[in-house]
């Protein structure tokens, strides 16, 4: 068996655009070459400015979204087609968690309803079986049995985060998707659901895909981070790595924006420039309008991702490959 629950090589989504009624066709590319894994039961933090093609590369991995180019396989099999009886019972295996609770629910059904949706859905139980699983999720996520009788309205944010998460979880799920799944709550309950997460991860040994612009949250959620920069991972490894010595400038810049523990405050990096637009995507280096060691060669040759140490992938010219220090140090 495979280390690894998911797999993607290459993943492109092109999407069709038009900046005008009269205006020809173009087509903008929002994941342009993604290739990544998560390990079972571990969690990849993506990060990255909005258009960066955080969420949709989250979409693009549970087939949500066909990819236009590109292959994603799950537990060592390619991802069936979209809409067919195989995708749909995989489907069962992998969830997907909105950032706002209150739309993923449904307005008109209770809680308890919709958390069993799912086991109906894949015809799992019969109904008393489909009765108990419903309270045993509802405690595993912290809620009352009388929360079951509630309906969306009736609780707090965090109370629907709760179910949303119960929901996700009534099909065994081993891999999750979570897209910015605390933003929408207060910041005093933001912490709550990611201990949740954490809690809930290691009980049933789930694999995530943990999707947010705040990076405070990912560091403490997950093993390892990509950082994405319009479309293309920029910077791939550890989270302690990562946030200890960021390699690539646009990492250095949102790395330096959060306070590290036990370490004193860094001067922070202020990216200059608008964040991307992926409709009007820079030369060579996407990152060089705002980068601030960029030269010539930046403007003209897109940096490859490659690796630097057997535990990290950086794509820009100025760090060194396969080094036993990787560092900008010479050029800062
Ligand atoms: Fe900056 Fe050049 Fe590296 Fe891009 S390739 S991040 S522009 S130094």
């Amino acid at each position: 068996m495979s280390a690894d629950i998911i797999t993607a090589q290459g993943l492109v989504k092109d999407y069709a655009s038009r900046r005008g009624m009269f205006a020809p066709p173009t087509t903008v590319r929002a994941v342009d070459g993604v290739s990544l894994s998560v390990e079972r039961a571990s969690t990849l933090g993506i990060v990255g400015e909005s258009g960066s093609g955080k969420s949709t590369t989250g979409r693009l991995l549970l087939g949500i979204e066909p990819s236009s180019k590109g292959s994603i396989s799950f537990d060592g099999r390619p991802i069936p087609a979209a809409g067919t009886s195989e995708w749909r019972r995989l489907r069962a295996r992998m969830q997907l968690i909105y950032q706002d609770p209150l739309a993923a629910l449904d307005r008109r059904l209770t809680i308890a309803d919709q958390v069993r949706e799912p086991l109906d859905v894949h015809n799992i139980g019969d109904a008393a079986e489909r009765r108990e699983r419903v309270h045993e999720l509802l405690a595993a996520v912290g809620l009352r049995p009388d929360h079951g009788r509630s309906y969306p309205h009736e609780l707090s944010g965090g109370q629907r985060q709760r179910a949303v998460l119960a929901r996700a979880l009534a099909s065994r799920p081993e891999f999750l998707v979570c897209d910015e799944p605390v933003s929408a709550l207060d910041v005093s309950i933001q912490a709550q659901v990611v201990n949740l997460l954490t809690d809930l991860q290691e009980r049933f040994s789930i694999a995530m895909l943990f999707i947010s612009h705040d990076l405070k949250v990912v560091r403490n959620i997950s093993d390892r981070v990509a950082v994405m920069y319009l479309g293309r991972i920029v910077e791939e490894g550890s989270s302690e790595d990562i946030f200890r010595e960021p390699l690539h400038p646009y990492t250095q810049a949102l790395v330096s924006s959060v306070p590290q523990p036990g370490t004193p405050l860094k001067e922070r990096i202020i990216l200059q420039g608008e964040p991307p637009n992926p409709a009007n995507r820079p030369s060579g280096c996407a990152f060089h309008p705002r980068c601030r060691f960029a030269t010539a060669r930046c403007r003209s040759e897109t940096p490859a991702l490659k690796q630097t140490t057997d535990d990290r992938s950086v794509a820009c010219h100025l760090v060194a490959v396969s080094t036993a220090q990787p560092s900008l140090e010479g050029v800062v």
